[in-house]
């Protein structure tokens, strides 16, 4: 990132008004924030037309034909760029996978100079992951009119695909939101999954969220919904819950370690184990965005269990992507 240049903190209803265009649709993809049940849930219900079994071809259409998609990660990724990339020639777009590593912005070029560059490339969506937040919605608001931004990961503040794959999983075995309890575990301080996932399960009605951490790790006041109970104690947070989320510890945005517990301490207390499962619904699902620390937020062979939907998880990715490609281009259709 150029020093030089400085990013706007967007406020949530901004980034509301930016991602939606006059009629409603969505432009762009910055936030869950505002995003009601019925958008929502067509994403979700477009993006399982686009699933199909492990083993057999993929679901492809040509919605994209004609489309340029570029993949700007600032960031390290694996699933979320690679199902992007997927999702997109999928729908028959091309792609760009923008190596950020030989970039010109490592030699100061701004973000936007490489936006405005790769725009006279004629690309059409740009799917974007940065360490800063703020960088999407700026993006947002000086890309030219037909181009539309999709958020992949902004610092500890969104990530809404990610949401939306976490819904769709969860829809997937559980069936609706309002008679089910999820419980989100670990780094709820620093992780834009549990942002996002949070809000948008809360739109969407859920029965009960609960957010566990140890204290350290904890969310600050106004980040997370009013709704969720915000716990430290595991057994509690998992007892009776449908759906259990292991999280991540976002070391690389932890400035201050003093307080956060050591990985031995850390797993005898808020390792999701199958010990701990025991406590859960009958047919509770466990889930994790990915990358997993074994043995540390999970027991390895929870993940890899038959309660374990991780793995579906990655799959719904790709669809959900497809939907929102498809939404994004559609809506630009028509304005
Ligand atoms: N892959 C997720 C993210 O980008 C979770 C993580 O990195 O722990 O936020």
């Amino acid at each position: 990132m150029s020093v030089t240049e400085l990013f706007e903190v967007t406020d949530k209803v901004d980034q509301t008004d930016l991602q939606l265009g006059a009629d409603g649709r969505l432009r762009h993809l910055l936030t869950m924030h505002g995003l009601d049940r019925r958008q929502i849930t067509a994403l979700l219900d477009e993006a399982e037309l686009y699933l199909s079994d492990i083993g057999q071809p993929v679901i492809r259409t040509d919605a994209l034909r004609g489309r340029t998609v570029a993949n700007l990660f600032f960031e390290p990724s694996t699933r979320t760029r690679a199902s992007f990339d997927l999702a997109a020639r999928r729908l028959g777009a091309d792609v760009l996978n923008l190596d950020v590593n030989t970039s010109s912005r490592k030699k100061g070029e701004s973000i936007l100079d490489t936006i405005y560059t790769l725009q006279a490339m004629q690309v059409d969506v740009f799917v974007v992951r940065d360490a800063q937040a703020g960088v999407p919605a700026y993006i947002a608001r000086h890309a030219n009119d037909h181009v539309s931004i999709l958020n992949a990961g902004e610092s500890d503040v969104a990530h809404p695909t990610q949401a939306l794959l976490d819904l769709l999983t969860i829809r997937l075995h559980k069936g609706d939101f309002e008679n089910t309890t999820v419980a989100i575990v670990g780094d709820i301080a620093h992780s834009r999954v549990a942002r996002s996932t949070s809000e948008a399960l809360v739109t969407m009605g859920i029965k009960e969220l609960r957010l566990i951490s140890p204290k350290s790790l904890a969310p600050e006041d106004g980040t997370v919904p009013l709704q969720a109970r915000v716990l430290h104690n595991l057994n509690e947070g998992v007892r009776g819950a449908d759906v259990v989320m292991a999280l991540r510890i976002q070391r690389e945005r932890i400035g201050n370690i003093d307080g956060v517990p050591g990985i031995d301490e850390y797993f005898a207390n808020y390792g999701v184990s199958h010990e701990r499962m025991k406590l859960a619904a009958p047919g509770a699902i466990v889930m994790h965005p990915g990358p997993m620390n074994r043995g540390i937020e999970i027991e390895s062979s929870l993940a890899d269990g038959p309660n374990s939907v991780i793995p579906e998880q990655v799959k719904n990715g790709v669809a959900v992507r497809m939907a929102v490609l498809s939404t994004v281009m559609k809506s630009r259709a028509t304005t």
